[in-house]
């Protein structure tokens, strides 16, 4: 997006309105410009989207000289705003709650709530249409702005009523046995989470309610610990800091009393022995923060051996075993979040009898982090009962690992649902089940569907389902276990 927000920024200015020729007193932007803009937007349109929706607009964004301008009507009638056209006065008038805006169109004059705003470029009518430039929009409505370079897409957030903070500068400062990133901004910044990723070692921090005044940028240290401090804005108001590091450091993020300064301190002598955790990586799936890739996650495929869990029978034929299915997708979930640099223990890796009681025995032996029991369901009441269910028991101990128990029940509820399309039997608390109530850290049992209605089992007869299970429940697991250290 830097390109596009990091525009050059014209002191306000008091403009007469005086109907003149459309540019013909700004300097900066000829006809010509204008042409090519507009040809090169045609060959590669930009695509806009407002509150995360695409706009289709009969005039898409045009892009002149480093400038973005969007259709006003489009963009203002999406975010629910009224605009009217002042035809005799050539002057658009947007009401938006309680703003009201006018643009003269053919001069650089913006009014905003009976205020004089600046745009750093004029309005401009292309095919009969308004468009006006994006930093105003941004700037003098407090709407959130972006751009994304790659897929050529301006993205224009509603305003929001919170206080933004401008961040104005980022540094790197060195101490005798630390470096400090430190960031400034206008006021005081709420809050943040971190994030610590290998392959390639870094460390971040997202500020809540914060804006970049000069857009995307970074710092090149090539320093012993510190290599680059990007930032970027992340979110409409969200600021990313990432540190790109030698070494597998923690940054510590702390505030000025104002908390208008956040330092984030690496450590010099803070190096850490550790061994690489490979780079293969599964689509969809984030890595584990390194912080966290010591915990431990046992995953229970569901009965096996002698003990079948349910059955499918087709014309008094069994077709599908509960512990084949569990297994087959225990496995898919274990290699997944391996290879996101999850440290895990699976109870069984074949077809073996385990009694219920060994499972829980098992993770409290092994002091695993997290208990994730891999099953599908069945009833001889109806067979018509369908769907997924997700059971948990929250546990007073919750709190010492940072994870509960029904906030990851959840998380996978809902990213199955999502995924696999089934029906949504929702997430229930169970403290009568042994894996449950026995076992020490937080635990799940995740139902799948159900063997005994027709539907469900023609999905979990194929790999597509049984993946999607998989590939859900480590989504979950993974932005649990993120969240626990950040
Ligand atoms: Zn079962």
């Amino acid at each position: 997006m830097s390109r596009i927000l990091r525009l050059m920024f014209l002191p306000l200015m008091v403009i007469l309105l005086m109907g003149t020729a459309v540019y013909g007193e700004n300097p900066n932007i000829t006809q010509k410009d204008i042409d090519e803009g507009i040809a090169i937007c045609k060959e590669f349109p930009v695509v806009l989207k407002v509150d995360g929706k695409s706009v289709a607009s009969d005039v898409s964004p045009v892009i002149i000289k480093e400038r973005t301008l969007i259709p006003l009507r489009a963009v203002f009638e999406s975010m629910g705003a009224q605009v009217t056209w002042n035809e005799s006065d050539r002057i658009a008038e947007v009401a938006m709650g309680p703003s009201a805006v006018q643009l003269d169109i053919d001069g650089q004059a913006a009014f905003v709530n009976g205020n004089q705003a600046a745009m750093d470029v004029p309005a401009l009518i292309i095919n009969d249409r308004t468009m006006i430039p994006l930093r105003f929009v941004g700037e003098s409505l407090n709407c959130g702005i972006g751009w994304d370079d790659l897929t050529r897409t301006v993205t224009i957030q509603s305003p929001v009523d919170k206080n933004v903070s401008t961040i104005s500068s980022v540094e790197i400062q060195e101490k005798s046995d630390s470096y400090r990133v430190i960031i400034e901004a206008d006021n005081s910044i709420e809050g943040h989470s971190t994030f610590a990723y290998d392959n390639p070692q870094r460390f971040c921090v997202d500020l809540k309610n914060t804006v970049l005044e000069d857009g995307d940028d970074q710092i090149r240290e090539n320093g012993d610990l510190i290599k680059t401090v990007r930032y970027a804005q992340f979110a409409p108001d969200t600021v990313r800091i990432v540190v790109d590091l030698n070494e597998k450091v923690v940054g510590t993020v702390s505030y000025s009393s104002d908390r208008a300064r956040v330092y984030i301190d690496f450590d010099k002598n803070q190096q850490q022995n550790h061994e690489d955790l490979g780079s293969v990586t599964v689509d969809g799936l984030n890595v584990v923060d390194w912080r966290a890739s010591k915990k431990l996650v046992v995953i229970d495929p569901g009965h096996g051996g002698s003990d079948t869990g349910s059955q499918a029978k087709q014309d008094g034929v069994e077709i599908l075993n509960e512990k084949d299915v569990n297994l087959d997708i225990a496995l898919r979930l274990n290699r997944m979040l391996e290879a996101a640099g999850v440290s895990t223990y699976i109870l069984r890796d074949s077809d073996k009898t385990i009694t219920l009681y060994d499972r829980p025995a098992a993770a409290n032996t092994a002091n695993a982090d997290l208990y994730v029991s891999v099953h599908n369901n069945s009833t001889d009441k109806s067979p018509a009962a369908k769907g997924t269910e997700t059971y948990y028991y929250s546990k007073a101990g919750e709190s010492e690992y940072n994870i509960y128990s029904k906030e990851l029940a959840e998380l996978v509820q809902k990213y199955m649902i999502e995924s696999l399309g089934t029906v949504d039997r929702k997430v229930k608390s169970e403290p009568a089940y042994a894996v449950l109530n026995k076992t020490k850290m937080p635990a799940i049992i995740i139902e799948g569907a159900f063997l005994s209605n027709t539907e469900d089992l023609k999905l979990m007869m194929t790999d597509e389902f049984r993946e999607k299970y998989a590939l859900s429940a480590a989504r979950a697991i993974i932005e649990i276990l993120n969240k626990s250290v950040e």
